[in-house]
C-alpha cells in the first residue's frame, strides 16, 4: 500500500514536472515569435539626484506585451530567456534599442548631455566568450559617448569562475563603459572582494531601502544604509538606492548622505514616449 501511494504521488509529481515543463517551452517558443514581431518593450526608469532632485539618468527594463498572455512581468521571462539562451539575442536588441534612445534624447534634449542610461546584464550573457566583441559590434552600429552607457551587473554574476568574471569587467570598463553592481547586500560574496571590481556604482537593494520608514526598528536599517553608502564612498563609487517609494525614505537617504535614487516615489518605469515628456518638462521633485 505504501508502494502505491509512494507510485501516486510520484505521477502525481511527474504531471507536475511536465505541465511546468510544457508551460515554459510554451513560453519560450512565444518569446522566440516575440523578439521577431517585436512585442518587447524598453521602459525607462528615472534615476534622480538626490542633492538636486533632478534627473540624472535611467534604467532601461525590458517589458512584453504579449497577444495571448497580456502584460508578462520580466520577473518571470527573463529567467526563462536566460536558461534558454534567448537572452543573449533580446540582450543584443536591448542595449540596441537603449543606445538609439539615448542618441535620441542627446539630439532632442542637447540641456541633457550629462544622461547616464544604464543596462541590465544576466548572467548568460556575462558567460559569453565573445560579450565584449558583441557589444563593439552595437556601438560601432550605434556609436554613443561610451561613459553615458553603464552595465548592471549583480555579484551572482562572479559567481561561476571569479578570476575570469574579474577580466572580463575589466575588459568592459577598458571599452570605456561605466560598472553598476545591482541589488548589493542580498548575494553572499560581497564585502571581501568589492574592492577588487572595476566599478563605479553601487546600487543598494530596494529590501534595504524599503525598511526606511517610520517604524520603531527602522533606525537599525538606516545604520546598514549608512555603512554601505560609507563603504561605497570609501571605494570612490557613486551609491544609488533603489526601490525609494515615500518622501521619508528620500529624506532619510539624503541624510545618510546617498546621492542618487530611484523608484515609484519619483517615477515608474515609463514608456519611452512618457520618458520623453518627462525629460522634456527637466522636473523637479520636492521632498
Ligand atoms: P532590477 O535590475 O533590480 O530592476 C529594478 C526593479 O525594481 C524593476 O522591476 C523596477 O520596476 C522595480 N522598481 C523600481 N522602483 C521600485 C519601487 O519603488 N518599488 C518597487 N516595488 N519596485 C520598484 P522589473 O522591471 O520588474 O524588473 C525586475 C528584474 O528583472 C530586474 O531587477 C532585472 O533583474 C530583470 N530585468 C528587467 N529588465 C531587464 C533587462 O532589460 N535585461 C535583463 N537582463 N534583466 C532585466
Ligand atoms: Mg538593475
Ligand atoms: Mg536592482
Ligand atoms: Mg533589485
Amino acid at each position: 500500500q505504501a508502494k502505491e501511494l509512494g507510485q501516486a504521488r510520484h505521477q502525481i509529481f511527474a504531471a507536475g514536472m511536465r505541465a511546468q515543463a510544457e508551460t515554459r517551452w510554451q513560453l519560450e517558443t512565444e518569446m522566440r515569435r516575440a523578439l521577431a514581431r517585436r512585442e518587447f518593450q524598453l521602459y525607462y526608469q528615472p534615476i534622480v539626484s538626490l542633492k538636486t532632485l533632478k534627473i540624472s539618468g535611467f534604467e532601461a527594463l525590458i517589458r512584453w506585451q504579449s497577444p495571448q498572455r497580456g502584460f508578462v512581468s520580466p520577473g518571470l521571462f527573463v529567467p526563462v530567456a536566460e536558461e534558454s539562451g534567448l537572452i543573449i539575442p533580446i540582450g543584443q536588441w536591448i542595449l540596441r534599442e537603449a543606445c538609439l534612445q539615448m542618441n535620441c534624447w542627446r539630439e532632442q534634449f542637447p540641456q541633457h548631455s550629462s544622461l547616464i542610461m544604464s543596462v541590465n546584464l544576466s548572467r548568460r550573457q556575462f558567460s559569453q566568450v565573445d560579450l565584449v566583441e558583441q557589444i563593439e559590434t552595437i556601438l560601432a552600429d550605434v556609436p554613443i559617448d561610451r561613459d553615458c552607457l553603464k552595465l548592471e551587473i549583480t555579484e551572482s554574476l562572479m559567481m561561476n569562475d571569479f578570476e575570469e568574471g574579474l577580466a572580463l569587467l575589466g575588459r568592459l570598463k577598458a571599452l570605456g563603459l561605466r560598472l553598476s553592481l545591482d541589488d548589493f547586500g542580498t548575494g553572499y560574496s560581497s564585502l571581501s572582494n568589492l574592492h577588487t571590481f572595476p566599478i563605479d556604482t553601487l546600487k543598494i537593494d530596494r529590501s534595504f531601502v524599503n525598511r526606511l520608514n517610520e517604524e520603531r526598528e527602522s533606525h537599525k536599517y538606516a545604520q546598514i544604509v549608512r555603512t554601505i553608502v560609507m563603504l561605497g564612498h570609501n571605494l570612490e563609487l557613486d551609491v544609488i538606492a533603489e526601490g525609494i517609494e515615500t518622501a521619508h525614505q528620500v529624506r532619510a537617504l539624503q541624510s545618510l548622505n546617498c546621492e542618487y535614487g530611484q523608484g515609484y516615489f519619483f517615477s515608474k518605469p515609463l514608456s519611452k514616449e512618457a520618458a520623453t515628456k518627462l525629460l522634456a518638462s527637466d522636473p523637479q521633485w520636492e521632498v
